[in-house]
């Protein structure tokens, strides 16, 4: 006979512990919660339905963000021609490290050769310069949804990937003022995903010269901490200024009868965030997923003795789906005789859901059901006519709680550093971002990468001009900017 109180110890020794190795157990738990796999190419891998479901998800919720702008999604090939790329000179040499050239098609060998897009700008912008002529042309409020490749060395699930998917939107504007706005949207949508339904705090700011994506004018960054005290970062908005519209030739007929280049934006959110989803919240026991983006918010479970009635149970099973589903919540129902019940209990728990509902011959005859959250492991009995306010209330509380450990640890992890050899003590235990002057000199701010490996993250928005001396040279320093190892 099953016995409630011993599934805590069904198999949980087979997933490494987070506790004790992130990056083992990171690894491990993307395997065993069926996220993504290895592919036979090294460096790529396969998302799995359960990783695509919340790949589907953001997909859902950028959408409706970008068409409060009228932003639309359409589709352009895979395939640039080397030349195009090689029009913006900053473009191709951020890039060119990290190409996949195709030099042969159809048993020839191409004169110029396709670049596998590393990102759409150039083939786009080709295409913009044929579009547009004249202000009514404009704005150009373009997205797509895709996949890139970027040659890596080394490579990490989710987190680093030869190529990957996301959205690039790429919008051309008649005024610079218009452009920046679009980015700043853009930039907004992202922090509402993180924070809002991946319950991940991020750090809003721009990047030095040094760190912004090559041919921008301005890059705007969101930078989440991950639970090792390395920075993600997350989601980034670029105003290209002119610098894509005048080598692409995007030239518009102005209002006043003038000829300028329109100005232009560019942003992108990748399966990256993914990775910085289950870094973040997870547990020795699995991942744990924020309702508001979990594919599956309630696992019912019926649990039968050895010799109950499987037919009642089940039916009640069903019956809670069908009230809950009603009520707009996404639910499954394991039905499952085998495994083990404290197997599947594990399983689900590995999977991330965030509540477990159980029901077996003591909650039938009560007509209660048992709810266990997967964050905190608490358990609640409820009477079953009151199963969607207390279940709305569970989901919102676990949502909420999660970003507020995770804003704990993100706060907790976040110091100022007065000298270098503080800088420097910092960053060899603890980690975490760092708030320091610096004189705004890429000299300093390679020297400093150099030796502690921490990299410029941004200067937050809400930064204010203040008197100091960078941290490094002792030169005037105007602002404190966060630094961080990332990944
Ligand atoms: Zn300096």
């Amino acid at each position: 006979m099953y016995n409630r109180g011993m599934n805590q110890q069904f198999e949980k020794k087979e997933l490494k512990k987070k506790s004790e190795n992130l990056s083992d157990w990171y690894t491990d738990v993307i395997l065993k919660a069926e996220l993504a796999d290895y592919a036979p190419v090294k460096g790529t891998m396969v998302i799995r339905p359960y990783g695509y479901a919340l790949w589907e998800a953001i997909q859902e919720i950028f959408n409706r963000m970008m068409r409060t702008r009228g932003v639309e999604n359409a589709y352009f090939p895979l395939f640039i021609p080397h030349s195009l790329l090689e029009k913006e000179k900053e473009h191709v040499e951020g890039f060119s490290p990290q190409l996949a050239l195709v030099t042969i098609g159809g048993g020839e060998k191409l004169k110029d050769p396709l670049v596998v897009r590393p990102t759409s700008e150039t083939i786009m912008y080709a295409m913009y310069a044929k579009w547009v002529h004249s202000w009514r042309d404009l704005p150009i409020l373009i997205n797509q949804w895709n996949n890139v490749v970027r040659w890596e060395k080394r490579t990490y699930l989710f987190l680093r990937t030869t190529e990957f998917l996301w959205q690039e939107g790429h919008t051309a504007h008649e005024t610079e003022k218009e452009a920046i706005e679009m980015a700043l949207s853009a930039f907004e949508w992202y922090r509402q995903v993180f924070e809002d339904y991946l319950a991940i705090p991020v750090y809003q700011g721009i990047k030095s010269a040094a760190e912004k994506f090559a041919g921008a004018k301005t890059t705007y960054t969101n930078e989440a901490l991950m639970p090792d005290g390395k920075a993600l970062q997350s989601a980034t908005s670029h105003n290209l200024g002119q610098n894509f519209s005048k080598v692409f030739d995007i030239e518009f007929a102005t209002r006043d009868g003038k000829t300028d280049y329109v100005w232009q934006t560019s942003w992108g959110l990748s399966t990256r965030v993914l990775g910085g989803l289950f870094l973040t919240h997870g547990d020795d026991n699995g991942i744990i997923l924020p309702p508001k983006i979990a594919p599956i918010q309630i696992i019912i479970m019926p649990i039968r003795k050895k010799d109950g009635d499987a037919k009642i149970l089940l039916a009640r099973g069903v019956e809670l789906r069908e009230t809950l589903t009603n009520s707009g919540i996404r639910v499954k129902i394991d039905t499952r005789e085998e495994p083990s019940v404290g197997r599947r209990f594990n399983e689900w728990e590995v999977k991330g859901v965030p509540v477990r509902l159980e029901v077996g011959e003591r909650e039938l005859a009560s007509d209660t059901v048992v709810l266990v959250r997967r964050d905190t492991g608490e358990k609640v009995t409820v009477a079953r006519k009151e199963i969607i306010t207390v279940v709305q209330k569970l989901l919102n509380d676990i949502q909420k709680s999660l970003f507020h450990n995770a804003k704990k640890f993100r706060d907790d992890n976040t110091r100022d550093a007065a000298t270098y050899d503080e800088f420097k003590n910092i960053m060899s235990s603890t980690r975490g971002f760092i708030r320091a002057f610096w004189c705004e000199d890429a000299a300093c701010e390679a020297k400093i990468k150099e030796e502690t490996k921490a990299s410029i993250r941004c200067l937050p928005l809400s930064a204010k001009k203040e008197n100091g001396t960078c941290i490094y040279c002792g030169k005037k320093a105007i602002h404190r900017w966060f630094f961080a190892q990332s990944y």
